[in-house]
């Protein structure tokens, strides 16, 4: 059955009639429709949202019930986890262990953080003098919602990139249009309902489903929209901060990586390569922040990819569903093709192909899904492909250094600034990594934890601003500098 998009707390089914299919990456075989917005219905998306902001609906309703508002919707996704999970495991191939132990928590948490800070926004007093006048002046910022966001997300994290999204963009008082991947509309209109459940005023958080090229177009040039925040590739990013240029709109770019994650000679091997595993395997490698560039000192490399590629060998690739499953499928059948290509190219530049490559073998009718093998290649130049683009895939491509200083060097070498790792027991060494590397976030003997409160976002070509902590808040204000004359002899100039 066919499931309309969200435009001011009701569904709707578009104006043309049109609909698209959402398809299960575990069997290749779509499962529903969702309804196609045209740019008239993207149009009332943006309408019904710039309503909600001037008749105060969301705003008139105090900061603390707002913020006990937000902690519901992270209460309501705890609790609706396990529909959650399922639908994300449908339409996104994730395995059921990660929807529900890690993206579900994640999501709920990214709610109830984002709910604390509601009672809090606001702006300061400030010392307040003009040259030559008299002395009485009060000065003060105030804070105020920038406008209509418009958020664009990718597929790869089918409700946690909407809620990173939409929670600081309601707690900063900004009515949202959202237009989630094509891939995986489902997660995200599921999560609009229980906006709307919790309490969130109608025409504030708004759904339009359809192709990144209209619909997200649109979107981002529609005269109405203040704020572009997306998460994707970074060629989309770069397209659509040409397209926000005309509007001088707010944007912030979540792009994509090609993070380093670095053994020193002298860590806990075994918590490395188990560190290095979790960097570029979770989630089957479709992670902007993937440790997909691990370098490891040449002294313990032999050490380290027998290791790492037995272990990568040993990890299970089956539906998502199958509680033994440690990978699932990729997204798409496009995607497994660009994997394929990915590991064609490292064994023609001459890597050492050490475990995976292909696809695995698994019952009908699973034998018709995505599924690629954990891939491992060893012995990987800096100039190769695989060593400087994303696959966004489960491929690991492991590199030697000698020195320190050769070290961040490599690690600094692509577009890329997303995040990367350090593991040594050296505490100097590891912060003075941790200063060189060119990126947002830097673990330090860990892989992939973050917080609601910590900001992320990328250096050079991942991005542009940062989401979560109070700099994602930010990125939805505008501040206005207010100042009043207390002085009993007006100002005389002229
Ligand atoms: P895309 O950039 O292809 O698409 C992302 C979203 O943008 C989709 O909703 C897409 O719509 C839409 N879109 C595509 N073209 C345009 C356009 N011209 N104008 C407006 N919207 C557009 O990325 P993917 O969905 O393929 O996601 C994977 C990528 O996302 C990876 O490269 C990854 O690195 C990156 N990513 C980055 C993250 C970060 O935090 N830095 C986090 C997660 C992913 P549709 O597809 O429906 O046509």
């Amino acid at each position: 059955m066919d499931q309309g998009f969200i435009v001011g707390g009701r569904r709707v089914f578009g104006s043309t009639g049109e609909s698209f299919a959402v398809v299960d990456p575990a069997t290749g075989e779509p499962f529903a429709r969702v309804a196609q917005a045209a740019p008239a219905d993207v149009d009332l998306a943006v309408r019904e949202a710039r309503e909600a902001l001037e008749d105060r609906r969301w705003s008139l309703i105090t900061p603390l019930e707002r913020g006990r508002i937000l902690n519901r919707i992270g209460e309501l996704v705890r609790e609706r986890g396990d529909e959650l999970a399922a639908l994300m495991c449908r339409e996104n191939g994730m395995t059921l262990n990660y929807a529900l132990y890690v993206e579900i928590p994640m999501v709920g948490d990214a709610f109830s953080y984002y709910g604390g800070l509601v009672p809090q926004v606001g702006g300061e007093t400030l010392p307040f003098a003009f040259p030559g006048a008299p002395p009485d002046y009060l000065a003060m910022t105030l804070k105020e919602p920038v406008g209509v966001a418009a958020q664009i997300t990718p597929w790869n994290f089918p409700l946690l990139m909407p809620a990173w999204k939409i929670a600081p963009a309601l707690a900063a008082g900004c009515p949202v249009v959202l237009k989630p991947s094509s891939e995986t509309p489902l997660t995200a209109l599921f999560l609009a309902e229980l906006c709307l459940a919790a309490g969130v005023p109608e025409g504030m958080v708004n759904v339009v489903t359809g192709p990144g090229t209209t619909v997200g177009r649109t979107l981002v040039t529609h005269p109405d929209v203040r704020k572009i925040a997306f998460t994707g590739e970074t060629a989309t990013g770069r397209s659509i901060l040409r397209d926000a240029a005309g509007g001088i709109k707010r944007v912030t770019l979540e792009l994509g990586g090609k993070s380093p994650n670095i053994v020193f000679e002298d860590a806990d091997l075994e918590a490395a390569v188990g560190g290095a595993l979790l960097g570029v395997f979770l989630n089957q490698g479709q992670i902007c922040q993937a440790g997909s560039r691990i370098l490891v000192q040449e002294s313990i490399y032999e050490a380290f990819v027998a290791r790492f590629a037995e272990r990568a060998k040993s990890l299970t690739v089956g539906p998502g569903t199958d509680a033994l499953s440690d990978l699932g499928p990729v997204i798409s059948r496009d995607q497994l093709l660009k994997v394929g290509d990915y590991v064609a190219s490292g064994l023609a530049a001459g890597a050492q192909l050490l475990t995976g490559g292909g696809r695995p073998e698994l019952p009908s009718p699973f034998d018709r899904g995505f599924f690629v093998q954990p891939t491992v290649f060893g012995s990987v130049t800096p100039d190769m492909a695989i060593a400087r683009e994303e696959i966004f895939g489960p491929v690991a491509a492991i590199m030697t250094f000698k020195s320190e200083e050769e070290l961040v060097r490599v690690a600094n070498s692509t577009i890329y600034g997303l995040a990367g790792a350090v593991w040594t027991r050296d505490v100097k060494r590891a912060f003075r990594v941790a200063r060189g590397i060119g990126s947002g976030t830097v673990w330090i003997n860990t892989y992939h934890l973050l917080s609601p409160a910590a900001p992320f976002g990328g250096y050079k070509q991942s991005g542009l601003g940062r989401e979560l902590g109070r700099q994602g808040l930010e990125s939805y204000l505008e501040t206005k500098t207010v100042i009043v004359d207390l002085n009993d002899t007006p100002v005389s100039y002229f």
